[in-house]
């Protein structure tokens, strides 16, 4: 199924880099420095439910262009806080920027990240496509020691497109120079990674860590990063 394959695309975010435990400690030490539990008068554990849903759905209006990237970052702590009746414009945008100086330095990697990449890097031609902010993208990257296993980094914020449109995947093809047969791409979004990667005509593996998402019809799904080493 994959012996045309030569070049393999890792998405960053839930993929290899853990974002959610790391995104977690970093929210975690805030909370704590700024002494939150008094003033939403809320454990960390149920602010942090409450975040990250608020926080899943403006990344899906910025996706749509229906928010800045600016608005996006501060927003999500806003509302977060005035959930809990806590109502602090200039404690949310002093969160913004805190979290995004705090988070890109935590290293944990998804569970068989580093094992999967040594597998790979001998047998293939690795590459990253991330839709990310490029300044904490790139600090991810060197602090988890990822940028040695990748011949291209693909930013999408540096090139203006980003996935699922087809030219970000046409860009990778020219920047890596693979043709459209040879390219895999590897991701946690459906939306964006599979979707976008099939709509440019290349081969697709879902990670679907835990079921979060439904099984898509046609969609190669693993549950763990490992399952690339038999498959690969
Ligand atoms: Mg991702």
């Amino acid at each position: 199924m994959y012996s045309h394959i030569k070049h393999i695309f890792f998405d960053l975010d839930h993929t290899l880099w853990d974002f959610e435990t790391n995104s977690r400690e970093a929210l975690s030490d805030m909370f704590s420095k700024h002494e939150l539990e008094e003033k939403c008068n809320t454990t960390f554990c149920e602010w942090i439910d409450v975040y990250e849903a608020i926080n899943h759905q403006y990344w899906n209006l910025y996706s749509t262009r229906g928010i800045t990237k600016e608005e996006l970052r501060y927003r999500r702590f806003y509302d977060a806080f005035l959930h809990f009746k806590y109502d602090d414009l200039e404690l949310s945008k002093h969160w913004a920027e805190e979290y995004l100086q705090i988070s890109p330095y935590k290293t944990n990697l998804m569970p068989g990240a580093m094992e999967v990449l040594d597998y790979l890097k001998p047998r293939y031609t690795l590459h990253l496509i991330t839709n990310g902010f490029k300044e904490v993208q790139n600090i991810k990257i060197d602090k988890s020691r990822l940028r040695a296993y990748f011949h291209t980094i693909l930013i999408s914020e540096e090139h203006g497109v980003s996935k699922p449109e087809p030219e970000i995947f046409r860009l990778a093809e020219t920047l890596s120079g693979a043709s459209t047969g040879e390219c895999l791409m590897i991701g946690d979004n459906h939306d964006m990674d599979i979707n976008g990667a099939k709509g440019a005509n290349w081969k697709a593996i879902h990670l679907n860590v835990a079921g979060n998402n439904e099984e898509k019809p046609g969609t190669v799904q693993i549950s763990e990063l490992k399952e690339l080493l038999r498959m690969l």
